[in-house]
C-alpha cells in the first residue's frame, strides 16, 4: 500500500535505532528482528523469542514506536510477535470464525445465521495491558473513562455511539480495548477493528463476492469497537457499508464505539448523514493530562512493570513531557533500560541526562516564536505576514490571538515581546488577545482542537 517497502521501512528503523541506543541493547534485542508488514494502523514487527518479543514490548516499545513514526510519517502503532511460519496472522483482522470455545447465545437462531456469527473475539485479541484498571483517570480524561465504563457494563443502554476523540497517545486505543476486555468478559460479541481494517475487510468482501456475509458477520456483533475513524475518510463506499452496519446495530440495540483523533464536525471527508449518527450518543473528548495525572500515570507505569522510581525522578519527567502519555512512557522505559543495562539506580542525575539526550534530539527542531506563527498561520490557513499586519478580518483576528496565546504559554514570551513580535503592537493588545483565548478554549471545543493541533504540529 505503500511505496517504501515494509523491509526498507524496517532497515531506516533499525539504522535510527543503531544510533540512539547503546551497541549491546541493540546487538541483543534488535538485530535479529524483521519489519513484515504494516498498514495505515499498525506495523508488525517478528523477533525469534517470545522472550525477545516480551522484552520488546516491555522497555523498547516507545522508542521503536517513535521511530516508525518518523520513518513512515504516520502515526503508527508497533506490534511485535514471535517469527513463526506462514500461519502467522493477526487475530484482530481474522474475521471469519474459527472456534474460540465461546457458544453462541442465541441459542434460537436460525442455521444460516449461526454459521455467519462471529466468533466473539478472545479476551486474547485485546491487549492485556489496556484494562480499565491500568487506566489512570484525571480531569482531562475522566468523561471519556466513565463512558466507556458505563458503556462495557451495560452497552447499547447508557451511550451509542459513544464516540472518543483526542490528540494521538492520549488512550484512545486503551479505552477501546479496556471496553473490549470488560464486554467479552460478560460473554458478549465484541469485536475491534480499526476503520482500516473494517475498509479492507469491506473491499475483500466486494472482490469475493461476499458482501452479504460481510453484512450478517458485522451486523451481528453485540459491541463494535471502531479505531481511528478518521482514517475512513473520503472511502465512500466504505461509508455506505458501515452507515448500514451502524444503522443495523443501533436499530438493534448493539453498541457501537468510535475513536478519531478530531470530532465528528471536524471530519471533513465524512458523509454529513454519517457525521450526524455519530452525533447521536455521547461525544466525548480527551486532552493532555495534568501534572498531577502525568505522575500518577508513571507511576502506576512503574509499578506495573515492578521496578522502584523515586518521585522526584517521577516529578522530573512528568514536568518535561507534557503532550502525549505514549511518550511520557518511552522516557520512563528508558530510564529503566538503561538503568537495568549498567545495573545502577535511576536517580535524578541520570535521570535529567537521559532527558538531556532526549531533548537534544528535538532540539533539532527547537521551538522559536517563528515555529509558532508558522504552526498557527499555517493552520489557520492565512499567510504570516497577515498576522503582522494590521487587517483584522475575524479570521486573522482569532488566528493572531491564538497565536498571542501560544507565544505566551508555550514559549513565557512578555506580553510586550510577544507585542514587539507580532508586528509591533500594544502589550494590553496582546494580553486582551491571549486573555480571551485563555477565557474561550474551556467551552469552545473547536478552539480546543485548533489549539490542540497547533501544538502538535509544533512539538511533532
Ligand atoms: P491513542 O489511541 O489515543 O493514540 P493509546 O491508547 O495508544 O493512545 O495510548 C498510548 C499509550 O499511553 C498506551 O500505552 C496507553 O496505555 C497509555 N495511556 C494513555 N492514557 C493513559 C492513562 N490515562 N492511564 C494510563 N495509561 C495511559
Ligand atoms: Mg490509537
Amino acid at each position: 500500500m505503500n511505496e517504501q517497502s515494509t523491509r526498507e521501512i524496517w532497515k531506516a528503523v533499525l539504522g535510527e535505532l543503531q544510533l540512539q541506543l547503546p551497541r549491546p541493547t541493540f546487538e541483543t534485542w534488535l538485530k535479529q528482528t524483521d519489519g513484515v508488514s504494516y498498514d495505515e494502523h499498525q506495523f508488525i514487527v517478528e523477533a525469534p523469542t517470545p522472550f525477545a518479543v516480551a522484552w520488546l514490548e516491555r522497555r523498547m516499545y516507545n522508542a521503536i514506536q517513535k521511530t516508525v513514526e518518523k520513518v513512515t510519517e504516520r502515526p503508527l502503532e508497533v506490534l511485535f510477535r514471535v517469527k513463526q511460519g506462514q500461519e502467522a496472522q493477526d487475530v484482530s483482522v481474522s474475521l471469519t470464525g474459527q472456534a474460540t470455545g465461546l457458544e453462541s447465545d442465541e441459542s434460537g437462531q436460525d442455521r444460516d445465521e449461526a454459521l455467519v456469527k462471529p466468533p466473539a473475539q478472545p479476551a486474547s485479541a485485546f491487549n492485556p495491558k489496556y484494562t480499565f484498571d491500568t487506566f489512570v483517570v484525571g480531569p482531562s480524561n475522566q468523561l471519556a473513562y466513565s463512558a466507556a465504563k458505563a458503556v462495557a457494563d451495560s452497552p447499547g443502554k447508557s451511550y451509542n455511539p459513544l464516540f472518543i476523540y483526542s490528540g494521538v497517545g492520549l488512550g484512545k486505543t486503551h479505552l477501546l480495548h479496556a471496553i473490549g476486555h470488560t464486554a467479552s468478559s460478560h460473554g458478549l460479541t465484541v469485536r475491534y477493528v480499526t476503520s482500516e481494517q473494517f475498509t479492507n475487510d469491506f473491499i475483500t468482501s466486494i472482490g469475493n463476492r461476499t458482501t452479504e456475509a460481510f453484512r450478517q458477520r458485522y451486523r451481528s456483533v453485540e459491541v463494535l469497537l471502531l479505531d481511528d475513524v478518521q482514517f475512513m475518510s473520503g472511502k465512500e463506499q466504505t461509508h455506505e457499508s458501515f452507515f448500514h452496519t451502524f444503522n443495523d446495530l443501533h436499530n438493534s440495540g448493539h453498541q457501537v464505539v468510535i475513536t478519531s483523533d478530531r470530532p465528528p464536525k471536524a471530519l471533513a471527508m465524512l458523509q454529513d448523514r454519517l457525521r450526524s449518527r455519530f452525533e447521536w450518543g455521547l461525544l466525548a473528548d480527551m486532552q493532555p493530562p495534568d501534572l498531577e495525572t502525568r505522575m500518577a500515570i508513571l507511576l502506576s507505569k512503574a509499578r506495573n512493570l515492578g521496578v522502584r522510581v523515586g518521585e522526584s525522578v517521577i516529578e522530573l519527567i512528568a514536568k518535561r513531557v507534557h503532550k502525549n502519555v505514549r511518550e511520557l512512557e518511552g522516557c520512563l522505559n528508558r530510564m529503566i533500560a538503561q538503568a537495568d543495562l549498567m545495573s545502577t539506580p535511576i536517580t535524578v542525575q541520570s535521570a535529567a541526562r537521559i532527558l538531556e539526550e532526549m531533548t537534544a534530539d528535538n532540539d533539532r527542531h527547537a521551538i522559536d516564536p517563528e515555529r509558532i506563527l508558522e504552526a498557527v498561520a499555517s493552520h489557520f490557513r492565512v499567510s504570516t505576514e497577515a498576522l503582522l499586519a494590521r487587517g483584522r478580518t475575524q479570521k486573522i483576528a482569532q488566528a493572531r490571538q491564538v497565536a498571542m496565546y501560544l507565544l505566551i504559554n508555550e514559549l513565557e514570551m512578555t506580553p510586550t515581546q510577544v507585542g514587539r513580535f507580532l508586528g509591533g503592537r500594544d502589550h494590553a493588545t496582546v494580553i486582551h488577545g491571549a486573555g480571551k483565548i485563555n477565557g474561550e478554549i474551556n467551552e469552545d471545543t473547536i478552539l480546543r482542537r485548533d489549539v490542540l493541533s497547533i501544538k502538535e504540529s509544533i512539538f511533532a
